[in-house]
């Protein structure tokens, strides 16, 4: 079976008009990351423990602009100041809430 590969910018037009339709709709704002374009999973573990979490870019427009300029979403969301849970992680030291 042939694989399809969709160019960036056709994938990109896609996800931004399923986003538009499903997470942003009437409200005008993104129900996933509240127009910030950043989706902060850290934390988050399967129910076997496993840590899955991370920062993410949303699917919104605007997690997509800050995909396409490369983001530094740590930096995104201090500049925001929803730096609050933001925990710096050194090698060789815990995680702490
Ligand atoms: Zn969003």
């Amino acid at each position: 079976m042939e694989r399809f590969v969709l160019p960036l910018d056709v994938v990109e037009e896609l996800v931004s008009a399923y986003s538009m339709r499903v997470y942003i709709g009437d409200v005008q704002h993104c129900t996933l990351c509240g127009n910030c374009g950043v989706i902060d999973t850290r934390g988050v573990r399967t129910p076997a423990g496993l840590a899955v979490g991370r920062l993410n870019y949303c699917c919104c427009p605007n997690g997509l602009a800050l995909r396409r300029q490369g983001a530094d979403l740590e930096w995104w969301l201090a500049q925001r100041g929803q730096d609050q849970r933001i925990v710096k992680v050194e090698k060789g030291e815990e995680e702490h809430s």
